[in-house]
This record gives structure tokens, sequence and C-alpha cells, in this order.
């Protein structure tokens, strides 16, 4: 490597090419390192060429705790580890931020897999060397590979890279393995994302998303007080996607706010025209993506949606998801602030599903908890389970926040809730989710006694 010259800002260029280098590191610039290992590519022969892509997952921590300088450092002794006797290296380069992607020769006889270990392992040592040194900041390494051999070689070096990178990306995800060698189906996950994706302003707008309800009991009363609205898409063939095949995507690409927006929309038209025909109402729960707390039009959305429909708002709830709160906040404090100032309840959805923290519940103003099904899982209630979900009722009530079940699916499940004072029920014991026609009906004739 060239001799490496200290700046007055803390980085680093070589004596030499400085264009061609990053000043951060020394490393050759990612369209440098690109020409190379085309060069290389274009001359495989027999061997193998890894392309290895690291990103270092908290590294933000980094540079808001300790600052910038120390940011800069680290990524500094980073690139040094990674070009540390390193025999059959290509090049070296960081792709931007707390990106590097490496390109290497294989060593003969080294299998695919036995590479992907030694990279794991190289992984595990970085991460407890850097974490000794910088304390709590949970810094991990996570490394998409590919690899190109003669039958690959038509693959161009940006491909490779794009490759590499994306197994990277499913590493991320992973919470325990931070190490993963790229392969085809990663590309059939993206082209479905992409199909996905594509297709959903032409479904918006030929209304092929439809809103479905799910009743509401309350334990006391056996009576329907409420629903859960849940979005299910039908294709133009009539077959189903359900949320959790579309709404993660959706999410990644901020779509679901539309989507959501629909469905909030085609609830107030349903209940305002039930109010016009003179029928009853019951109040109708929406979810609302994490993704609104980014962008926080949902306020403005709603009370549009309460003045052209004039419906009461406490015909309306919210629920927002456990890990919303979690996630940030501050940000989701003052969504429940704006919820209720609309007029609107607000709840906590899956509790329990995750990371819960107690003492966020009461920090924050929700009116509801949403029990995740999670506790539900056995037909035959476990004594464990018991424990903690008579727990968090005996919680909510000293709160005097109201607590909801869901995902009840039999008799003995729905006997327990009423004896631990569970106040309101959700599940297939009383109803799928339904379709707004069957629901009318529902509320029609079921408002009674179920
Ligand atoms: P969620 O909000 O926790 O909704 C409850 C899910 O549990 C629904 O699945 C419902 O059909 C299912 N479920 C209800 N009772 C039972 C039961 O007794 N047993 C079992 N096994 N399952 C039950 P669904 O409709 O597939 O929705 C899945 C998730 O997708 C929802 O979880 C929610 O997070 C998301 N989602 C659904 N509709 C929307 C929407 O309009 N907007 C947003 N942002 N997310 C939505
Ligand atoms: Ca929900
Ligand atoms: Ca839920």
């Amino acid at each position: 490597m060239d001799t490496l010259i200290r700046q007055a800002d803390g980085g680093v260029i070589s004596s030499g090419q400085n264009c061609m280098k990053d000043s951060l590191t020394g490393l050759d610039k990612y369209e440098i390192f690109l020409e190379k290992l085309e060069r290389r590519i274009e001359n495989i022969g027999d061997d193998r060429i890894t392309i290895v892509y690291t990103d270092i997952k908290h590294f933000k921590y980094i540079n808001d705790t300790y600052g910038y300088q120390v940011g800069d450092a680290l990524l500094r002794e980073f690139m040094e580890e990674m070009t540390r006797d390193n025999e059959g290296m290509i090049g070296c380069s960081r792709v931007y931020s707390d990106n590097f992607v490496a390109a290497n020769v294989m060593p003969e006889g080294v299998t695919n897999e036995q590479f992907k270990e030694f990279i794991h392992r190289l992984n595990l040592e970085w991460q407890a060397k850097f974490r000794e040194k910088y304390l709590n900041s949970r810094l991990q390494f996570c490394t998409g590979i590919s690899i190109i051999d003669k039958n690959s070689r038509s693959l161009d070096a940006e491909t490779a890279v794009s490759n590499a990178n994306l197994a990277r990306k499913v590493a991320k995800e992973m919470e325990e393995d931070c190490c993963v060698l790229f392969d085809h189906s990663m590309m059939e996950g993206i082209r479905r994302e992409v199909e996905i994706t594509s297709r959903v302003p032409k479904a918006i707008a030929n209304h092929e998303f439809q809103v479905y309800y799910q009743p509401k009991i309350e334990t006391e009363t056996m009576r329907l007080i409420g629903a859960e609205a849940l979005v299910r898409w039908q294709k133009p063939d009539g077959t189903f996607i359900y949320p959790d095949q579309f709404i993660p995507l959706i999410e990644r690409s901020g779509q679901v706010v539309d989507v959501d927006y629909y469905v909030y929309r085609e609830v107030f038209r349903f209940i305002a025209d039930r109010i016009a025909e003179g029928k009853k109402i019951v109040p109708v729960s929406l979810n609302v993506s994490r993704i609104h707390l980014n962008k926080m039009h949902i306020l403005e959305y709603v009370k549009e949606l309460f003045e052209e429909y004039q419906i009461p708002s406490d015909m309306i709830e919210f629920e927002l998801t456990e890990s919303i709160y979690l996630d940030n906040t501050e940000k989701a404090l003052s969504l429940v602030k704006g919820l209720h100032n609309l007029g609107t309840k607000v709840s906590m959805d899956d509790f329990g599903s995750g990371y819960s923290s107690l003492n966020l519940l009461s920090r924050l103003p929700i009116d509801i908890i949403k029990l995740d099904r999670v506790f539900l899982r056995e037909d035959t209630l476990q004594d464990s389970d018991k424990i903690i979900i008579s727990c968090v009722i005996d919680m909510a009530r000293r709160l005097r926040i109201i607590s909801l079940c869901e995902g009840v699916e039999t008799p003995e499940q729905s006997d327990y809730l009423r004896e631990i004072g569970c106040q309101i029920q959700q599940g297939y014991y009383f109803s799928k989710p339904i379709p707004e026609e069957e629901f009318a009906l529902f509320i029609d004739q079921k408002s009674e006694k179920v």
C-alpha cells in the first residue's frame, strides 16, 4: 500500500495518486476498485474471486456517542484489519460511509462454505476486539459474499459487488449469522418485491384492496363492541395476497402510507353510510404502520376525513404496534397526543410480541393494550402464560388501561380471560375477519349477544 499522509482534518491521503484514493482511509476510490476488479475478472483463468462486502451495524452509535473523530479512527482501524497480511488481495475500498468491499483470489482447495466460515470467525474476532475498545457499542460486522469463477466470469464487477451487497442486507436482518453467501434465490426475493411494489398504485386505483372487519367482543356482556379493520389484496384473477406477504415490502417502499389511507377512507365511508341509513354502528380500529412516524401527515389526513365524513370521533380508534413505541418513543408520543386531540382512542398493538417495556406503559397515554396472540399459542393455556397474562391484565386495570386479548380460538381461552378480567376479546372463536357486507349483517344481527 502507498505511504499514508495524515491530513489536518484527521483524514489520510496517499502520497501519490490522491485523487484515486479515499481521503479517510487511504484505500482505492470505489471506481478504481471496480476497474481493478473488472480487469481481474477478465483474466480469471481457473481462479475463483471472492467479493466480501461488509457493513458495520450500529456504527452510528460511535459517531453519536464518541464523536466523528473517533468514528473516523474506527473506520481506519477497520481498513487496517481488512488489508493486513492479505496475500491474494485484488483490491479493497470504502463504498460509502461504513460500507467496505474487498476482492481476493480464493486460496486453492478452500470451499465456498469454508471461506464463509473463515470470514464469519474473522468478523466475530473483530467484533470482540472493537466492542472491548468501544464499550456498550454493540458493533457488529455484517458481511455478504459473492464468488466468481470461470463459469460466471461474464458477470461485470458492479453486478458481482451488488450481489455481495444483497447477501449483506440479508445478513443484516439476521440476529445470529453475520455472514451470508449470495445465492440466486435472493434475486427471486428482489424480483417479487419489485413486482409487488410496482403494482400497488394500479391496485389502489382499481380498488383491489378491500377492508375486512374482525369483530371485538366485550367479555362481560358477550356483545359486539367494535371491530378491527384488516386489509386484503384481491388480485384481478380472484386470488388473495395477505398482509404479511405485502405490508413489510410496501413499508420499505413507503407505499404503505397510501394503502393505509385507502383503508381509513373506506372505513370512514362505511361508518358514514351506516349513519346515513340510520343503522347501528360500532367503533372500528385502524392499523398504523411505523412508516407514518417519519411523515406525520397522518394527523392531517385523519382530520380531513373527519371533516369530510362527519362521523363521531369515538367511532375510530388507532392501533400502533408495540415496537413503534420502542423504536422512537418521542415521535410515537407526539402521534398519540395528536390522535387524542382528534378525539380518538389509541391502543398498543401486539403487546408481548417483542421486547415489551413495562415502564413504557405507564409513560405513554394509551387507552387500550392489545395482548398479542403469542400468549394464546396453545389451545390449553400453559401455567407460565397464564401468570403473565393475568399480571399484564391486572397491571392494565391498575393503570386504567382497557385490556384486549387477540387470537382467542377456544371456549377455554375465552373463559379464562373472563376469569382474570380481560375486558375485550378478539379471535377466530368469535369470527374471522369478514368482508364489509358480512360485517354489516353481523352488526345488524349480533350486536345483542353472540
Ligand atoms: P395484527 O394487527 O396483529 O392483526 C391481527 C392478525 O391476526 C390478522 O391477520 C388476523 O386475521 C389474525 N387473527 C385474528 N384472530 C386470530 C385467531 O384467532 N387466530 C389466528 N391464528 N390469527 C388470528 P392479518 O389480517 O393477516 O394481518 C396481519 C398483520 O398485517 C396485522 O397484524 C397488521 O400488522 C398488518 N395489517 C393488516 N391490515 C393492515 C392495514 O390496513 N394497515 C397496516 N399498516 N397493517 C395492516
Ligand atoms: Ca392490529
Ligand atoms: Ca395485533
